[in-house]
């Protein structure tokens, strides 16, 4: 195995938010006749990446999507999948996530495109001369045009999550001329959201986001309807809140809310547009479960909880939402107006930092738990999304000991030995540097246990202390039996309370 690509072997490429598990080596060369090869090959190296890639019966795990040469193994013989010198074997997740084109059953026809806004309703629209000026652009298009405009104000879509991505599309649907804008948010405005969330600006740190954001569009277009929800969704509330719209966009940031809008919308058959981002790449989807695939189809259940960062845990660069959150807002409108060719069954990977815009096919999964022949998901109320989610499945079964940022304090203060793992990434670690720390990729903790002393307390620490939780079980299963302990919500619980104390921190 080498680290450069050569002309023989089969090239192995490792999606970015698996990296972790390979010290940041993106691409390898193997030699290996299957997929099983490859995946023995590389875990003799780090033998982590196994422990993602497959469960514990020795079966690709469901948000782990695997292609040879962009097909789907799924599609071909699964682990059993031959190779030969010369393919490509690219291993994606599900926040990296893309699906392959499989010929065989790829579908005949496009997905036509029809306005999801009854004519009824846009017939009832008055276009006045001050609107007949604003929306000008928009009535001057052949596909747009006096009808379709009219279709944007008389449609209402709802925004859930006003981060980067949420924020981006309400000011572009805003600006379009969108006449009934939701906006789901329960969070406060921070001043380290500042730098992607662009919509808010710095006298709006402290206010609720959705606030903010329904002044900004108010600023903007004083003729759309904003409504505010200002809650939490959950599958109490939201079949009632999606009910008074006709597009969801899935704005979010987490994998619980993902799995409820989703099965919410394939329920009462509306469509869901999807964005997601990790530091320079980005996803943009269409789910619609009555003419596609929907979310469930693509990535059937999430990564375990820890086990890939999040975007929030990993950073992004400024202008990525308003590459990914522009891209969403432009399906919404030809969602809306029936014209376009919509990213149903498609799902679009943008890398923004390499330029590359590659469009895969995703295909409906016939065995899908809310959208497929027989569902086993029938109404949101019955699912447990956190328990779906592993949330409470990995405190339940896998307890980790831990301290909270008081406790850990006063352990340094006290001076008794103590040793502190870091388990983040090197870049992560130039912004925020614990002096006495060991440096120890998650990926190379198994083999590298010797360096710890089972006689001394051992601290696990990663941002948000969930990567540290992870990488304490990962320990255990490797036969480590010293005593660790995970800084509970990470160094961002941990800063305002260690800094004081402990004046090594740069
Ligand atoms: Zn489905």
């Amino acid at each position: 195995m080498t680290d450069i690509a050569e002309n023989t072997g089969v090239t192995v490429l490792i999606a970015a938010t698996l990296r972790t598990f390979t010290d940041r080596i993106p691409e390898f060369t193997v030699e290996a006749g299957s997929v099983s090869e490859v995946i023995d090959i590389l875990s003799s190296e780090y033998p982590d990446i196994r422990k993602v890639l497959l469960d514990d019966d020795g079966n690709i795990r469901d948000f782990i999507n695997i292609y040879i040469n962009d097909r789907s193994i799924r599609e071909l013989k699964g682990l059993r999948s031959a190779l030969k010198s010369g393919d490509t074997l690219l291993l994606l997740p599900a926040m990296a996530g893309g699906s392959g084109e499989n010929p065989k059953i790829r579908p005949k026809e496009r997905i036509r495109n029809e306005s999801i806004i009854p004519d009824a309703r846009y017939k009832e629209i008055k276009l006045d001369d001050k609107q007949i000026s604003r929306y000008n652009n928009h009535l001057q298009l052949k596909d747009i045009s006096v009808k379709g405009q009219k279709r944007i104000m008389a449609s209402k879509v709802l925004i859930a999550g006003l981060g980067a991505l949420g924020g981006v599309v309400a000011q572009n649907l805003a600006a379009a001329g969108v006449g009934t804008i939701g906006i789901a948010d329960f969070d406060k405005v921070d001043l380290n959201n500042l730098q992607t969330q662009i919509i808010h600006s710095t006298r709006d740190v402290g206010r609720p986001k959705a606030a903010s954001v329904k002044d900004a569009i108010k600023r903007m277009n004083p003729l759309i309807n904003t409504v505010v929800h200002q809650e939490r969704l959950s599958a109490d509330n939201i079949s009632e809140i999606i009910s008074g719209y006709d597009i969801v966009v899935d704005a979010t940031d987490n994998y619980v809310s993902r799995y409820l809008i989703n099965d919410a919308c394939v329920l009462s058959g509306k469509p869901v547009v999807y964005g997601a981002m990790y530091q320079f790449e980005g996803l943009v989807s269409v789910f619609d479960g009555v003419k596609g695939p929907c979310f469930r189809c693509q990535f059937p259940s999430p990564p375990p909880e820890g086990l890939v960062p999040t975007c929030s845990s990993s950073g992004t660069e400024t202008p990525l939402p308003g590459t990914v959150g522009s891209l969403m807002a432009n399906e919404v409108i030809k969602l809306i107006t029936g014209k376009g060719e919509v990213l149903v069954g498609k799902i679009l990977a943008i890398d923004i930092w390499n330029l590359s815009f590659r469009k895969s096919d995703v295909i409906k999964d016939a065995g899908c738990a809310v959208c497929g022949k027989r569902p086993t998901v029938t109404s949101v109320e019955e699912i447990d999304y956190e328990d779906f989610c592993g949330l409470k499945r990995l405190d339940e079964e896998e307890p980790v000991e831990s301290l909270d940022p008081q406790e850990f304090a006063r352990r340094l203060a006290g001076g008794a030995p103590l040793t502190i793992i870091d388990v983040r990434e090197p870049h992560e670690r130039s912004i925020l540097r614990f002096p006495d720390a060991i440096y120890i990729p998650i990926g190379q903790l198994a083999r590298r246990q010797n360096e710890l002393d089972p006689e001394v307390d051992t601290v696990f620490i990663c941002k948000e202390g969930k990567r540290s939780a992870f990488a304490i079980r990962t320990l255990r299963e490797a036969g480590y039996t010293g005593p660790c302990y995970n800084l509970k919500g990470g160094l961002d619980a941990s800063a305002e309370i260690v800094l004081p104390n402990e004046g090594a921190w740069l």
